[in-house]
């Protein structure tokens, strides 16, 4: 035990001295574009709550609602005695939001994406998957017996090499797995492309849809309805736009979600989502639908965003999701970076290795509809004054 222990030691020691190491700042009080932590108010330049809604009074009522008429905790998975009305209403909701069959929840969507491959596709199957997919849509992939092909980010040259392979290879059925949105990059998924070339090959497409349900494409309803095409296949999170609490889920036609509440895993053998995350997600979608306020409100702050972090000479890469990735290079400049902007007060996180490859370190800003423009002006002034100080800017 104690070598055991010792070894851990050493491995976090090296995480420490390669500047590595990922340290948690305590909010205290609600989520929101400002926060308290250690008793400053911060500007908040780092959380997924793209609509605002994490702090929202509404779905704190309709939780409050839900705990009252549904109680607390359900204290059973689902199929055993874990189903209340709620959950269908949600899950029969949101497939109608997202113009799909039918859905299924699940604990979050790293549940859903670890759940979705292995029930549906067996040894003689292949899936296609997107170099720069999230960590959940590896794992699943790891967990399923088809046969892996990647292909290079959004590179539909790539892809089309890769479908012939697993054409070629024999494959029963395929299935092309990506991100709508690339959660490290905020680049879309180039779905037009992919969509025809799915067709043309006989393979499904699934899109992990977390950095967009809620706020891109017509209603909110995601980078399918964006591109204006349709898919086989959505995962998604209650945990970002649609409130931020937490809870994942599968959308698509019948017999697939069928088949996952038989056998998908993270489904059989974990608990069912508690009715107060249930009754925000349903009011959640209400407001979502309704909320084109917000979502210009939103592509406004990206786009002087941008353009405010451009006119001082920072790197960015290009695009016009909320997600703004400042690129730093190597990982310890980018904690100094985030440190420098923390002493101003803006919170913001450094992403290095293992999350994104190394030297290609990054500051991602993310927007949202709850940052108004005094508080932009505010968080320009400090990335300008804070760059310069570590150098970042020349
Ligand atoms: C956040 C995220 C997930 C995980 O969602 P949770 O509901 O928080 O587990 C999965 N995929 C992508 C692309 C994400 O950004």
């Amino acid at each position: 035990m104690s070598d055991f222990l010792e070894h851990l030691r050493e491995t976090l020691a090296g995480i420490e001295a390669e500047g590595l190491m990922k340290r948690e700042r305590l909010i205290e009080g609600p989520q929101g574009a400002r926060v308290r932590i250690g008793g400053r108010s911060m500007l908040n330049l780092c959380a997924n709550n793209y609509l605002g809604l994490a702090d929202d009074r509404r779905l704190i009522a309709a939780a409050k609602a839900a705990m009252d008429s549904h109680g607390y905790g359900m204290a059973s998975v689902r199929f055993i005695c874990g189903t209340q009305d709620l959950h269908r209403d949600l899950e029969q909701r949101l497939a109608a939001f997202l113009g799909m069959e039918d859905s299924i929840l699940f604990a979050a969507c790293f549940d859903a994406n670890g759940a979705v491959f292995e029930p549906l596709l067996g040894e003689a199957d292949a899936v296609v998957s997107d170099s720069l997919n999230h960590a959940s849509i590896i794992d699943g992939i790891k967990l399923s017996k088809a046969r892996r092909f990647r292909f290079q980010n959004n590179d539909m040259d790539d892809l089309e090499r890769q479908l012939n392979a697993a054409r070629e290879g024999g494959a029963r059925f395929i299935l092309v797995a990506t991100d709508g949105v690339f959660s490290m990059d905020g680049t879309f998924a180039n779905l037009a492309e992919v969509t025809r070339l799915a067709t043309a090959y006989g393979a499904l497409v699934m899109v992990d849809d977390c950095h967009a349900t809620g706020f891109v494409g017509p209603q909110g309803r995601g980078t399918p309805a964006r591109a204006g095409v349709k898919v086989d296949i959505l995962t998604g999170t209650f945990g970002k736009a649609l409130g931020g609490a937490l809870g994942g889920y599968i959308a698509g036609p019948q017999p697939v979600i069928d088949l996952l509440r038989q056998r998908a895993r993270p489904y059989l053998f974990s608990n069912a989502l508690p009715p107060a995350v249930v009754g925000a997600a349903l009011a959640a979608l209400d407001i979502v639908e309704g909320a084109d306020a917000l979502r210009t409100q939103l592509s406004d702050n990206a786009e002087y965003w941008r353009a405010g972090l451009e006119a001082f000479g920072f790197r960015l890469l290009p695009g016009s999701h909320p997600i703004v990735p400042v690129m730093i290079g190597e990982a310890p400049l980018a904690q100094a970076f985030a440190r420098a902007l923390d002493a101003r007060g803006v919170m913001v996180s450094a992403f290095f290795f293992p999350v994104v490859p190394r030297g290609l370190a990054r500051i991602r800003t993310q927007m949202n509809a709850a940052l108004t423009r005094g508080d932009l002006d505010f968080g320009l002034a400090a990335f300008a004054e804070a760059g310069r100080e570590v150098g970042v800017l020349s």
